[in-house]
């Protein structure tokens, strides 16, 4: 890798034509990154649960100048079945035939307690949102991503989902199990175009992270649109041939 993806400048057009789908995209990180795919020329999928945080996302995009008019993928990863996802490819699929990006972003903190305490229910929903939901949207969009000439999937890692720490409980897990699930499918895919990487975007200024850190100066923290670069570096041509990588945002 010649280019450092924490500082990469995209240049204007970058994703031109590129179809991306991002989850959890009404609000925080992901919201920011679909306004910045909009921006450099991607028709861009919001995915999220909530139509009226979806459509304010929507506005955004509409608003800026030249930007392609996005779509709305409503599906609660929490609950959804595989009749949802096969709805959602085959919505993709015939108003698009391909999928050139796909950024799983949506997560939920759980709570942050002790292993000792962490309600059972609590743990199942948590590892289903953040890593089971990833697998089942990667698995019936990999045809469509195949179809691409230079797919990209993105996951979202976090600190710790490298190291464990205490009180972190099924949120840390379900991170692990996500920097695997990255691996196993760049491994399976090292010889065709499409990449997988992991990117842990660091503390962000997000509704997520003051719910970890209430107490914290939100003001010291990078914004959301401060952690793009990596992302769009990812997304973009000039990241051809990286794969199987968990980078820093
Ligand atoms: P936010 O809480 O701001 O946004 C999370 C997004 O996920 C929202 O769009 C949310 O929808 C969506 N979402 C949550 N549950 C569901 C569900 N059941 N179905 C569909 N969508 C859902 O989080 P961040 O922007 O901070 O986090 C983005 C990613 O970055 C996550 O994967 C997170 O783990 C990771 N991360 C964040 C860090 C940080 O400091 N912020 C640090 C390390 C990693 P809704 O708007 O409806 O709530």
């Amino acid at each position: 890798m010649d280019i450092d993806p924490t500082k990469y400048d995209p240049p204007s057009g970058l994703l031109d034509e590129r179809v991306i789908l991002i989850t959890g995209a009404s609000d925080g990180i992901g919201k920011a990154l679909a306004i910045a795919c909009a921006r450099l020329g991607a028709h861009v999928i919001l995915h999220g649960r909530n139509t009226t945080k979806l459509e304010a996302v929507y506005d955004a995009i509409v608003a800026l100048e030249s930007a392609q008019r996005p779509s709305i993928a409503v599906l609660d990863l929490a609950t959804a079945d595989a009749s949802a996802y096969q709805t959602l490819a085959q919505s993709i699929e015939s108003e698009f035939g391909r999928l050139d990006g796909l950024v799983h972003n949506a997560s939920i903190l759980g709570q942050r307690l002790s292993i000792e305490q962490y309600d059972a229910g609590e743990w199942q929903r948590v590892i289903h949102v953040n890593l089971t939901a990833a697998f089942a949207m990667t698995q019936v969009l990999l045809p469509l991503l195949r179809t691409a000439a230079d797919p990209s999937i993105v996951f979202t890692s976090s600190g710790v989902g490298r190291v464990g720490k205490a009180f972190w409980g099924a949120y840390a897990v379900s991170k692990f199990g996500t920097e695997a699930l990255s691996q196993i499918l760049a491994n399976e895919h090292e010889h065709s175009e499409l990449r997988v990487n992991c990117i842990n975007p660091g503390p962000t200024r997000t509704n997520m992270r003051l719910a970890a850190y209430p107490a914290e100066d939100r003001d010291q923290l990078p914004t959301p649109d401060d952690v793009l670069p990596t992302y769009l570096y990812l997304l973009g041509p000039d990241s051809r041939g990286v794969t199987g990588q968990s980078l820093d945002a």
